[in-house]
């Protein structure tokens, strides 16, 4: 197949047999009978699980030259194909424990084969059934501490630097992050998606011109700060997690973007969670323990994401210029307010914008989803403004722990 064509099961099966007849690949052994089923929950691209007859499977992800959950009136780039592999290449060679592994990729069909992590299960769902992951802070935050600093001008030559930078150019994805976080929860667009109960507590968002000053600056961070490769849509429909590992899937909206994007996502979302519990837990004390363990594991990720990227710091920093006493002080302060800031945009954009989360949306009872849908709001808009406050990540958690009570 020379020219692109959206596949299904039966061609999925087809490239895979190609490529073990010509012994491109050693994942499945010749001469086995491949089965295959279309399965992506996701709102891109299609997924398939390929398997032999003795249960040995893979993934195959193929993007279509549109988003699926709109159509073909939203054409999106197949480069975002490209995008994924090479991010899961990049971040692979850096935490190969904490990425999930690729196989194989094709530009000309868009697409990439990796492993099946199907024992594992997706964070998003696991924490709408409040199951724990004691190890989860400190994975996640092992992989964007090194994944960031080694693609980071601390440690990468400049010249080097603007090559991947240039490689990793995603203009469409990153559009669509910018609409999304930061233009449609603040003006009247028909992407946005929230019940009427909620349209004073949105026009009370818009009217607010402290908060819209503070996300423009949030927004030109995210659209002119090269400072690391992204993973650029850190939310917990992308982290596979079990007890023992954590593996990162699906980042096709990668760039070298604000170091702080990553860790606020993901914080945020984190947050969510905690509130939508309310409409999930009904015994008190069952609630606050679940809350409880999510805010330590906020704590904890942020704590140990902060020291790596210290020591980090410390022990390979090759650009001379940043050795300089206070320097690195200061940059993690902006990296710290940064992340306090787009984790407010997440826990707005996912309340009142197109892409909603499952933990708040699954709340059956309507009074009680709309009570957490107020809290989002409020606590987003709480964080963007009090972001540049916070010098400290002491003074975050602070701040946060005032604003759940
Ligand atoms: P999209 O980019 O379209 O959102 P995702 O990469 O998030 O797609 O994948 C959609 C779904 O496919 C995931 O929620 C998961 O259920 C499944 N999936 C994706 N990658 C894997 C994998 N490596 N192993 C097992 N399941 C996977
Ligand atoms: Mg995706």
């Amino acid at each position: 197949m020379t020219h692109y064509v959206a596949f299904n099961a039966q061609r999925a099966i087809d490239y895979v047999s190609t490529l073990i007849d010509t012994q491109q690949c050693d994942f499945f052994a010749p001469g086995q009978t491949l089965s295959a089923y279309e399965f992506g929950d996701g709102n891109l691209n299609l997924v398939f699980r390929i398997s032999d007859e003795h249960n040995n499977s893979v993934i195959l992800k193929q993007a279509l030259p549109y988003a699926r959950c709109v159509g073909e009136s939203w054409p999106l780039t197949l480069d975002r194909a490209r995008i994924e592999a090479q991010v899961l290449l990049n971040h692979g060679a850096i935490c190969p424990q904490f990425t999930v592994r690729v196989l194989h990729y094709c530009a000309t069909q868009a697409l990439t084969i990796m492993e099946d992590l199907g024992q594992l299960q997706i964070l998003r769902g696991a924490q709408n059934n409040a199951q724990q992951f004691p190890q989860l802070a400190q994975h996640v935050a092992t992989y964007l501490s090194h994944t960031g600093f080694y693609n980071s001008d601390f440690y990468l030559p400049a010249q080097h630097k603007k090559a991947l930078v240039s490689q990793f150019t995603n203009p469409e994805l990153c559009q669509i992050t910018e609409d999304l976080f930061f233009s449609d929860p603040y003006i009247d667009h028909p992407r946005n998606n929230y019940p009427q109960q909620l349209a004073p507590h949105v026009q009370a968002l818009r009217n607010n011109s402290a908060l819209k000053l503070a996300v423009a600056k949030l927004k030109a961070r995210f659209l002119s700060s090269p400072q690391s490769l992204l993973h650029g849509d850190m939310h917990s429909g992308s982290i596979f997690v079990d007890q023992q590992n954590t593996k990162m899937i699906d980042p096709e909206f990668g760039f070298f973007g604000p170091i702080g994007f990553d860790i606020g996502s993901f914080i945020g979302n984190l947050l969510l969670n905690y509130c939508a519990q309310r409409g999930h837990i009904a015994d008190f004390v069952a609630r606050r323990n679940y809350q409880t363990h999510l805010l330590s594991t906020l704590v904890e990720c942020y704590s140990v994401f902060e020291q790596q990227w210290v020591s980090l710091i410390e022990q390979h920093t090759t650009e001379q210029s940043f050795k300089v006493a206070g320097y690195s002080e200061q940059f993690m302060q902006q990296v710290l307010q940064d992340s306090i800031g787009f984790c407010g945009t997440e826990l707005i954009r996912r309340t009142i914008g197109l892409a909603h989360v499952a933990d708040i949306d699954s709340i059956r009872d309507d009074d009680t989803r709309l009570s957490v849908q107020q809290q989002t709001l409020a606590l987003g808009e709480q964080l963007i403004l009090n972001a540049p406050s916070c010098n400290t990540k002491d003074a975050f958690f602070s701040l946060l722990i005032s604003q759940l009570n």
